[in-house]
C-alpha cells in the first residue's frame, strides 16, 4: 500500500529556504504556485515517490462549485529522464490539484472505466478523453489547517484531500482557427459526453467552455471533454454527499440549477442546456476563438456580463433566453454558422420549457377531478424536445457540410433521419 505524504511534506527538503513550497492554508488562494522552477513531489506506485518540475500556471478556478483547481505545466524531473527509460519524457505534461471531499471518486477511476469498455466500435471515445498519467492524494495529518481549508468550500462540513493528476497537456478552444474545426470539436465533444453517459454510465455534470478542450494528432484536432472531477457513477450510491449538491460553473448552468432551491437530480437535458450556453457565449462574446469582441452594442445581449453576476441574475437571463417566442443572437460573423443551431437549440428548449408549463398546469387541474388519472410527461427528455436523437439531428450538419459522426448509435439515428426524410 502507498504510504500518502501529509500535506507539508510537499516541500522538498533538499531545496534551498527560498525555493522551499509553502504549506496550503486555504484552497483558493494557494500560494504553492507562486515559485516557478521550484520541485513539486508527489506519492508513486510502490511506495516510491516522483518529482516533477513546476513551470507556468495555467489555470486556477474562481467560479467552481466544491473544488479550488490549478493546473500548472510541469515538466518530469527524474534523473534520467531520456527516452525508453523514463515514461513521462518527452509528453507534454501538466499537474492539475484539486481539493475535493475525501470520499469523491477520481477523475482518473471515470477515465479507467472509460478506457476499460472502450473496445473495438467504442474505440473512437479515447481520442475525445483525457489521459491521465498518475493520480495521488494526500490527505491533511492532524493539527494542519483542514478547518480554515473548508471554509473555502460551500460544502464546509466534509474532510478534504490535495488530490493530484499528472495529464497530458491539452489546447484550449482559442488555438482554434476555423468555423468549421469549432464545430467539429463540439460536435466530437457532445458524442464523447453522451457515450460516457450511456454506455460507462458515467455522468459528466460540469459542462463548461473551460472543459471543452483540443487535441492535436498529425495535423488533426479532436474536441476533448475535459475535467471529470463532479461527474459521477449513474444509479451508483459511491459518490457520497457531493454527488447531491448543485454541481457545474455558473455562467453555463442549466437555468433551473441556478435556484439555491433546486433540489435535483441532475439530468442528461440540463447538460445539454449547458453546451447551448457554451455555444451562445462563445459565439456573441468573440469575434474568433482568440479574441473578444471589443465592444458590444447590442444591450439586450449583455453576455459578458454572466461571467460576473450571481445565482439571481444569472437565473433571470436564462430564463427568459429558454423562454423567449423569438431569438436573435448577436452572433458575431466568424460564428455566423452556429447561428442556425443555436436558434434550433433554443426552439427545442422553448418547445419542452413551454410542455413543461402547460403539463403542470394541466396535472394541477387533473389532481382536483380526477387525482387517479393524472397526465403524463417526460420529464427526463422536457417531451421528448431534449434527447440525443434531437440533439444529433440539429448538429449533424454545419453550412449543409456533415460533420464526423463517432460510434454506430449516431451513426443509426442519423441513417434513421435519413431514411424519414
Ligand atoms: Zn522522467
Amino acid at each position: 500500500m502507498i504510504k500518502y505524504l501529509a500535506a507539508d511534506s510537499i516541500r522538498n527538503e533538499k531545496l534551498p529556504e527560498s525555493q522551499k513550497l509553502p504549506v496550503v492554508t486555504t484552497a483558493k488562494e494557494s500560494p504553492i504556485f507562486e515559485l516557478e522552477g521550484s520541485f513539486f513531489t508527489f506519492p508513486y506506485k510502490d511506495e516510491q515517490t516522483r518529482t516533477v518540475c513546476l513551470k507556468r500556471v495555467i489555470f486556477r478556478s474562481t467560479n467552481v462549485f466544491g473544488r479550488g483547481t490549478t493546473v500548472v505545466r510541469v515538466e518530469c524531473a527524474c534523473r534520467h529522464c531520456l527516452p525508453n527509460q523514463c515514461n513521462w519524457q518527452g509528453k507534454e505534461l501538466v499537474l492539475k490539484l484539486t481539493f475535493p471531499s475525501e470520499t469523491r471518486v477520481s477523475e482518473s477511476m471515470f477515465i479507467d472505466r472509460c478506457k476499460e469498455l472502450a473496445q473495438g466500435e467504442h474505440a473512437w471515445v479515447l481520442k475525445h478523453l483525457p489521459d491521465i498519467y498518475w493520480s495521488f492524494d494526500i490527505p491533511f495529518r492532524d493539527g494542519l489547517p483542514q478547518d480554515n481549508f473548508k471554509k473555502g468550500f460551500e460544502d464546509g462540513d466534509e474532510m478534504r484531500v490535495m488530490r493530484g493528476t499528472i495529464q497530458e497537456e491539452l489546447k484550449a478552444l482559442s488555438s482554434l482557427k476555423t468555423a468549421k474545426e469549432c464545430t467539429q470539436v463540439f460536435c466530437d465533444i457532445i458524442q464523447c459526453h453522451h457515450w460516457v453517459r450511456k454506455c460507462a454510465q458515467i455522468f459528466h455534470r460540469d459542462v463548461s467552455e473551460g472543459n471543452f478542450m483540443v487535441r492535436e494528432r498529425y495535423g488533426k484536432k479532436y474536441g476533448v471533454l475535459n475535467d471529470w472531477d463532479l461527474a459521477i457513477w449513474l444509479n451508483n450510491e459511491r459518490d457520497g454527499p457531493t454527488s447531491l449538491i448543485r454541481s457545474g460553473t455558473r455562467p453555463y448552468m442549466a437555468h433551473e440549477q441556478q435556484s439555491v432551491h433546486w433540489k435535483g437530480p441532475h439530468r442528461y437535458r440540463h447538460d445539454l442546456e449547458s453546451i447551448f450556453y457554451v455555444m451562445l457565449l462563445l459565439a456573441c462574446l468573440y469575434s474568433d476563438p482568440n479574441e473578444k469582441v471589443p465592444h458590444l452594442e447590442d444591450k439586450e445581449f449583455r453576455f459578458e456580463e454572466w461571467h460576473r453576476k450571481d445565482d439571481e441574475f444569472l437565473r433571470d437571463k436564462k430564463s427568459s433566453v429558454v423562454h423567449a417566442a423569438a431569438f436573435g443572437p448577436p452572433v458575431s460573423p466568424f460564428f455566423i454558422g452556429f447561428l442556425l443551431w443555436l436558434t434550433e437549440l433554443q426552439d427545442h428548449l422553448y418547445m419542452g420549457f413551454t410542455g413543461l408549463g402547460t403539463h403542470i398546469k394541466q396535472a394541477a387541474k387533473q389532481e382536483a377531478r380526477q387525482p387517479n388519472k393524472l397526465p403524463t410527461f417526460d420529464v427526463e427528455t422536457l417531451g421528448g424536445h431534449l434527447s440525443c436523437e434531437q440533439i444529433a439531428m440539429i448538429l449533424h450538419m454545419f453550412n449543409n457540410e456533415q460533420l464526423t459522426t463517432h460510434g454506430l448509435e449516431w451513426q443509426k439515428i442519423l441513417e434513421g433521419l435519413s431514411r424519414n426524410q
